[in-house]
């Protein structure tokens, strides 16, 4: 074990840790660092050393090393944040979860599902719905990114209008805190109002408060139709129109995407396709209505009138379930299709009240013509979370530092819109200069006892959500 690398590390810190978790889980070699050094962000240093814990007790068992030797230690679940949450600053640990992976209960009469961690978003769906359930956070990454990482992120996604985020599926806890000492917060029942609610203090605290063993969630019944339509603008006020009067028309559909020209134009460049609307479509709606066969039968007829009265050009019904694909197949392609614009994607998951979507397009086209960035936008307009993705080529530093400023304006703005500088993606380190325009001193201070309290050696994901912490 070749330990040159570690600057802080003590050779009696990796050996308590070999001595808990066996020599084949702890791991020190390059590779290893490297790869989980970094998130989907794609940017961090190595770790000085990874583990890979079996179970409660020696998560618990390596956070009490950590704090014995005041070593950092650092949560990970798969790794697919956008904001550096998952990824050491300050070197010391990673504590990867993904030996804790196993879908502990369905329980049917309760509706509630027990699972560890590391159990892939995707499979907890596919699982449930096998027996009539349903699991209906569902961000873009269901099928990499984890439910440990989808709670302390507290994830949403194109159902997060009609269904909720992840903090509406999580009842109970098991979590380690950073003293080492295991707490269970809630449980299997759907109310409680016994003392302080723990349980939701924890979900989207990026991995800052404790490090979450076992989750409690909250199951539905599966709704056994759906539909999909696709409605195209020639302006985006025109689709937002369309949003309010489909909300006026009392249908609240389980999907409402938004995506942008300049998004289309990468998809369509990405698939080889000339162009994938008609022409002049500024703004394209995709819509999922969901329920018993009547409802959806009778809510998509007042999507589609309501998006027509707002003016839309097309209308799309699919007809089957090959149909349904292919119109989701646009929102599929963007991540991998914004690549081809630039390598390197500022993404930000900005949100504002949804009537305020137009101001915040408006926003960014002065910002796209100030600062000469390429700046595709695209998501949930329903809930008024907009993914507004500026594109850069890292080895243009002049991009990058216009980029940086472009940043400042779009998150100022996005305030004095009543947003929020992030819906989704959360904190992490990427974001943590923004706070203190997003947060007033009292919050920040508030916030930082609370940490304080959790954490009073400061070792659980050190640097991150706040200035200094
Ligand atoms: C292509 C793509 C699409 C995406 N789409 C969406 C989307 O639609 N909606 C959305 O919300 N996000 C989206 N994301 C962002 C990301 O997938 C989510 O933030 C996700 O919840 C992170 O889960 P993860 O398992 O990868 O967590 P990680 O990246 O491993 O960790 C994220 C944070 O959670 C902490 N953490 C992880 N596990 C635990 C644990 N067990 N206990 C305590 N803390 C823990 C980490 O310390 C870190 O701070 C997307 C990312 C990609 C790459």
């Amino acid at each position: 074990m070749n330990l040159a690398h570690m600057t802080t590390l003590t050779p009696e810190f990796v050996i308590g840790l070999r001595d808990l978790l066996g020599p084949a889980y702890v791991r020190t070699d390059e590779a290893t660092r490297t790869a989980y050094g970094v998130d989907a962000l794609k940017r961090g240093t190595p770790a000085d050393v990874v583990v890979l814990p079996a179970n409660t007790a020696e998560v618990a068992g390596v956070v009490k090393l950590c704090a014995q030797y005041r070593v950092p230690v650092v949560p990970r679940g798969a790794g697919t944040g956008y904001t550096g949450g998952a990824v050491p600053i300050r070197g010391g640990v990673v504590l990867s979860l993904e030996r804790l992976n196993r879908l502990l209960e369905i329980d049917e009469a309760n509706l509630v599902a027990v699972v560890e961690p590391n159990v892939v978003t995707g499979d907890l769906q596919e699982a449930v719905e096998k027996v009539g359930l349903f699991y209906p956070p569902d961000p873009a990454s269901l099928k990499q990114s984890v439910i440990g990482g989808n709670v302390a992120e507290n994830a949403g996604g194109p159902r997060a209008f009609k269904y909720g985020t992840t903090k509406q599926y999580v009842l109970g806890l098991e979590a380690v805190l950073p003293t080492g000492e295991i707490i269970e917060t809630g449980g299997k029942v759907v109310k409680n109002v016994v003392g302080y609610d723990l349980t939701h203090l924890l979900v989207g605290s990026e991995g800052t408060l404790a490090i979450i063993t076992k989750i409690i969630l909250r199951l539905v019944p599966k709704p056994p139709v759906q539909a999909t339509l696709r409605a195209t603008f020639s302006s985006v006020e025109a689709a937002v129109e369309a949003v309010s009067a489909i909300v006026r028309n009392r249908v609240v559909p389980a999907a409402l995407e938004l995506i942008d020209g300049e998004s289309l134009e990468a998809v369509a460049q990405n698939l080889g396709v000339r162009s994938l609307a008609p022409e002049g479509t500024v703004a394209l709606l995709l819509l999922d209505v969901d329920g018993v066969p009547a409802a959806v039968t009778e809510e998509a007829a007042r999507v589609e009138a309501a998006c027509l009265a707002a003016g839309a050009t097309e209308v799309l019904h699919a007809r089957d379930e090959s149909e349904r694909e292919e119109l989701w197949r646009v929102r599929r392609e963007l991540s991998l299709s914004l690549k081809l614009v630039a390598p390197l994607k500022f993404n930000h998951d900005l949100v504002v009240p949804k009537g305020r979507i137009p101001e915040l397009f408006a926003l960014v086209r002065q910002v796209r013509e100030d600062f000469r960035l390429r700046i595709p936008c695209f998501g949930h307009a329903g809930d008024g979370n907009i993914h507004v993705n500026i594109m850069v080529d890292p080895d243009d530093a002049d991009e990058i530092a216009r980029a940086h400023k472009a940043e400042h304006v779009l998150f100022s703005g996005v305030i004095a819109l009543e947003g929020a500088i992030s819906g989704e993606h959360g904190i992490g380190f990427s974001k943590m200069p923004f706070m203190p325009l997003a947060l007033s001193p009292e919050e920040i201070a508030l916030m930082k006892r609370v940490k304080a309290a959790f954490d009073p050696l400061g070792i659980l994901n050190p640097g991150k959500m706040f200035p200094e912490s």
